[in-house]
């Protein structure tokens, strides 16, 4: 291993930053990071963590942490309907391994230049392996989706599918078989594609939006208590993936792991007058958007099969409390 300084991982890191953004006026090598926003746009911020052995298996590619921990981010500036531009790296490292500096630098530069967001700063110390980014984006007055709105009768809908990236969890510990058909759903796992594009097109058609990190039933319940309100959730109409429904050809299994979180779709409600629209934009971004229930008055969440009363499919993922995931 060769051992890097402090200097050293951040001229990596430097190095790998290959954004150019007419509004950065200071990047990385200053005491602080400057921007220039443009005139009259609302700036949305975030930040997330990533801890290994909690939000990444032991033994994770260097370059799959580097793209997760920038895709988490970039995930709850979709769920605002912001265009990302910046970010910050707060990097926690057991050593000072060149090796997995770059691997880590290589992997997050990948996803920050299909978003063109400029890394302009960050921190570096020593502790056990953590990854803090933060990341800033546009959204213009007004258009900025939140987790209140949601009003009965909106539909409900989820981006994409779920249940990949759990599945792919349960075979990178080996609870599910591997092999070919189960790379799609690695990949889910490591390389999770935040739905940037169409979380801004939906700011005009949505009334509430929220990303699935923690599963469809936590996030949802998150949704349902800022707007007030309940939902029913048609359990047969969950969007799972053909390598998933292969994988785990029973109802039951699979729609657990629908619900278990880290798929990073967009879960989000729009009154019914927009479906023909949401069907649009789905075709235009080539994106599933998939209408899996609706909002009710009063609150809590009902689960429906085929049109009749279900059990719920279990819980979603919880870091505190007593959640079975
Ligand atoms: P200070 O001691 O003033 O906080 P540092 O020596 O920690 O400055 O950082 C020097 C420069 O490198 C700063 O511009 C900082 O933003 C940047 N930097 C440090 N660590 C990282 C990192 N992990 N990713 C990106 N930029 C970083
Ligand atoms: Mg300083």
């Amino acid at each position: 291993m060769a051992a890097a300084s402090e200097a050293e991982i951040i001229a990596i890191l430097g190095r790998f930053n290959r954004v150019r953004r007419d509004d950065v006026v200071q990047g990385i090598g200053d005491d602080a990071a400057r921007v220039r926003p443009w005139q009259g746009m609302e700036l949305a911020l975030a930040t997330d963590t990533l801890v290994k052995g909690v939000h990444f298996p032991e033994g994770t590619a260097p370059a799959d942490v580097g793209w997760k921990s920038l895709a988490v981010n970039l995930s709850d500036l979709a769920a605002t309907g912001a265009v990302p531009a910046w970010s910050l790296l707060a990097l926690t490292l057991p050593e000072g391994d060149a090796e997995w500096v770059t691997g880590f630098a290589a992997g997050f530069a990948e996803l920050a230049g299909e978003h063109e967001v400029a890394l302009v700063g960050g921190d570096t110390t020593r502790g056990p392996l953590s990854v803090t980014v933060q990341v800033a984006g546009y959204v213009e007055p007004g258009r900025a989706m939140t987790r209140a709105g949601a009003r009965p009768g909106d539909a409900v809908y989820v981006t994409g599918t779920l249940g990949d990236a759990a599945a792919g969890l349960a075979v990178v510990q080996g609870r599910l078989p591997g092999g070919s058909g189960s790379e799609p759903l690695r990949a889910r796992l490591l390389r999770p594609r935040p739905r940037v594009e169409a979380g801004r097109r939906l700011g005009r058609l949505a009334s509430a939006c929220i990303d699935l990190s923690d599963g469809l039933v936590t996030d949802l319940e998150h949704l349902l208590v800022a707007g007030d309100c309940g939902a029913v959730v048609e359990l047969d109409r969950l969007p799972a993936s053909r390598a998933l429904q292969s994988l785990v050809p029973d109802d039951v299994d699979r729609r657990r792991l629908q619900i278990a979180g880290d798929d990073y779709e967009l879960c989000f409600t729009a009154p019914v007058a927009h479906d023909a629209d949401i069907r649009a934009l789905a075709d235009e971004l080539d994106l599933a958007i998939t209408r899996v229930g609706e909002i009710r008055a009063g609150g809590g969440m009902a689960f429906t099969d085929g049109g009749r009363p279900a059990d719920p499919p279990g819980r979603g993922w919880r870091h505190f409390g007593n959640g079975d995931a």
